[in-house]
């Protein structure tokens, strides 16, 4: 058989503008897809309209643009892909792959946010409406080798709750509709940060019940602010400046452990790419997560 060929992808929430964290994740996507001559795609994870906007779509477009990241295929956004996780859901359904969760917010809270395991087991196939549906996990330990991280394993079912696939509110899910999507783009390889690290075996089990065969996955350490905390909407991290891109580049790479000269700071977004193209080691990516202004540390 030949070898599989490499397609990658960037898949943000729009849940605000770019910044220096979700830049780290979109170079490092960027270079192992580039190494593996490979195909880059950006995916707009847009599912929930109560925390996202357009607006936060734009401004990452634009960034995107300006750090001269540029997919090879059109941008795929998943609000417009809703018919497609219908009918998925509708088949894991009727296959008792999912389930209507019957549980009352007052279990939920008295369970710390985890439902009931009668709730599991009675696996109601025709959730009334405003049920959230649950995907339902099974026993199995999920074992993968994380191409940064190496060998894997997570008894999911004892560690995670059934994940929600429909929300009460009527809205799609992050679990299914980035694996739906996985698949039906053929991304072979999904590179993203580590703390998304305990979603992989859910999804894989996801994976499974639509026959599809698993990506390989690299998960890169978080990048953390003073306080320690992920650079993230909540901790609010500021967004890039886009005038400053072939620095915010050129950080970004130390931030992956990759060391671009220093005059490359000064460069023009194209120049620290092109460098990174060429000089891009996954070997010296750090394993743990990076301080923003740290020098990496293995
Ligand atoms: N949309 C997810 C996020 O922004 C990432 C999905 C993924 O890379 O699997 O956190």
């Amino acid at each position: 058989m030949p070898p599989l060929a490499y397609r990658g992808r960037f898949a943000p929430s729009p849940t605000g503008p770019l910044h220096f964290g979700s830049l780290v994740t979109a170079l490092a996507s960027y270079l192992e897809a580039r190494q593996h001559q490979g195909t880059w795609l950006v995916r707009i994870e847009d599912l929930d309209p109560l925390r996202e906007s357009s607006t936060a779509t734009d401004q990452i477009l634009a960034s995107l643009e300006a750090h001269q990241l540029r997919p090879d295929e059109p941008v795929r956004f998943q609000s417009q892909r809703s018919e497609a996780y219908q009918s998925a859901i509708d088949q894991l359904l009727s296959r008792g792959h999912a389930y209507g969760c019957a549980c009352s917010r007052k279990e939920l809270r008295a369970l710390g946010g985890h439902h009931t395991a009668a709730c599991h087991e009675r696996r109601l196939a025709h959730p009334t409406p405003g049920q959230a549906i649950r995907f339902a996990l099974n026993d199995d330990i999920a074992h993968w080798d994380d191409q940064l991280l190496g060998p894997q394993t997570l008894a999911v079912r004892a560690e995670v709750d059934d994940p929600v696939i429909l929300r009460k509110e009527g809205f799609f899910a992050y679990q299914l509709a980035v694996v739906l999507d996985d698949i039906d783009q053929g991304i072979s390889h999904i590179v993203r940060g580590s703390d998304l690290l305990d979603t992989t075996g859910q999804q894989q089990q996801i994976f499974r019940s639509f026959s599809a065969t698993y990506p390989r996955w690299l998960h890169i350490p978080v990048i953390l602010n003073e306080q320690g905390q992920k650079l993230s909407k909540q901790t609010h991290a500021p967004a890039l400046n886009n005038d400053h891109a072939g620095l915010n580049l050129f950080r970004a790479l130390k931030a992956l452990g990759q060391q671009p000269p220093a005059h490359l700071s000064q460069g023009e977004p194209g120049r620290v790419l092109d460098w990174a193209c060429t000089h891009w080691r996954r070997e010296r990516v750090p394993l743990r997560p990076q301080r923003e202004n740290d020098p990496p540390e293995h």
